[in-house]
């Protein structure tokens, strides 16, 4: 996404005459791409942060904060660490900003951030679970240009914008399946059309792996290596952090733990097999088990409210239906190793209920050294998470302006 301005920018290249050696200019390159990484990757670190996480010396990473600062890609501010004076190394604004559009089943929101993760502006507005698409991409397209004016930034300086959809994406055709929960969206290609409509770099991805990005980056899962965020609102889906990344699979269906069988002859999924995991736990099979106690008007909000309430019925349906879960969760376990289990969805707001339950199934169904170090937690985003997810996923997959700017020059003759 190279846009030309490089030589305006910054000093030319070596001249043809230049002694340096060229291995010693592509080492430095090498470093030098490293430490901008780790920062953008962590929004800010210490110096000895850096060198900590690139392995390079303390020298050598002084020098290069020095060149970046001076070229305006970094902004060093003092800080404290561990009671001594430091100084932190983040992207600076001329990196560009990022967006973040989220369509949930109940709402669009948008946010704006940059590449020192911060959170520049954010908004929320209802939508109409009948509207169409095109409806559904203008009124983000609108709700960007208020959010970038309360933020004090530009469409062009814009890197890209990470887009989650309320449904599976066939990663061959980039069409939104039949399962999206918005019946106006299906067979609509959200990428090109939002990309068509904001002139826009976009990126688009499912909300359970926005989630785990979000959760990652911002919220329960700050420090994780390996974790799952996992999604239980109608469907219940898996965004699988591996090595500190996000993991797709390639054909992007990692983490489809929904669909792993409980019961060979149980309820018949959408997916067209039996028992799955997610037939046990769908608002639908959740609020008929309690229509004889508590009528046909309950909900899914009403139920957790009244199962901390203390109603015996409803706490009974959450406990099966974590114990459930605990299964999908158990397994997740003996494959990942993973720190931190982060609950996102409608079903998480039951807290404790859910989270005892799964906890008991994983106790009886995982391996002791898989769980030994596993924590079961709720996110701590709620529904952000997936917006800011969206923001994650082109911090860490788009290369900010003043990094793909970075000449060929500015590690020409320096020292490493
Ligand atoms: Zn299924």
């Amino acid at each position: 996404m190279s846009d030309g301005t490089t030589g305006s920018r910054f000093p030319q290249a070596q001249s043809p005459g230049s002694h340096s050696s060229g291995s010693q200019s592509s080492l430095h390159r090498a470093n030098l791409d490293r430490v901008l990484h780790a920062v953008r990757m962590a929004g800010a670190l210490t110096q000895a942060e850096i060198a900590r996480s690139t392995g390079l010396s303390a020298a050598t990473v002084s020098n290069i904060v020095r060149e970046l600062k001076v070229l305006d890609m970094v902004e060093v501010t003092p800080t404290s660490s561990g009671g001594r004076r430091a100084r932190n190394v983040s992207l600076s604004r001329a990196s560009g900003v990022v967006v973040g559009i989220d369509f949930g089943h109940r709402h669009l929101r948008v946010a704006i951030g940059d590449f020192a993760h911060r959170v520049l502006a954010e908004e929320h507005v209802p939508i109409d679970v009948d509207s169409s698409a095109d409806e559904g991409f203008a009124l983000a397209d609108r709700l960007l240009g208020v959010l970038l004016e309360r933020a004090g930034a530009v469409r062009s300086e814009v890197t890209g914008v990470g887009l989650g959809v309320p449904g599976p994406i066939d990663i061959d055709t980039g069409a939104l399946g039949s399962t999206t929960i918005l019946p106006g969206w299906v067979g609509c290609h959200p990428r090109e059309a939002m990309q068509d409509r904001l002139g826009l770099p976009v990126l688009v991805d499912n909300d359970a792996n926005l989630g785990a990005l979000g959760e990652l980056v911002w919220g329960a899962g700050v420090g994780c290596t390996e974790m799952a965020y996992l999604k239980v609102s109608g469907g219940v889906g898996a965004g699988l952090v591996i090595g500190g990344r996000l993991y797709r699979g390639p054909g992007g269906t990692a983490g489809e733990i929904g669909h792993i069988t409980l019961d060979e002859s149980g309820p018949v999924c959408r997916c067209g097999n039996r028992g799955c995991l997610e037939t046990f736990t769908n608002a639908s099979y959740l609020l008929d088990l309690l229509r004889g106690s508590h009528g046909t008007d309950l909900t899914i909000q009403r139920m957790i409210e009244l199962a901390k309430a203390g109603d015996a019925g409803c706490r009974r349906v959450v406990a099966d239906a974590g114990r459930h879960v605990g299964v999908g969760v158990a397994s997740l376990t003996n494959l990942l190793n993973p720190q931190r289990i982060i609950l996102g969805g409608d079903l998480a707001g039951a807290g404790d209920l859910l989270i005892a339950p799964i906890v008991e199934s994983v106790g009886r169904y995982a391996i002791p050294s898989a769980s030994r170090r596993l924590t079961v937690v709720t996110g701590s985003l709620g529904e952000r998470a997936e917006v800011l997810g969206a923001m994650a996923m082109v911090m860490s997959e788009m290369t900010p302006f003043a990094v793909e700017r970075t000449p060929q020059m500015l590690v020409a003759g320096a020292s490493t």
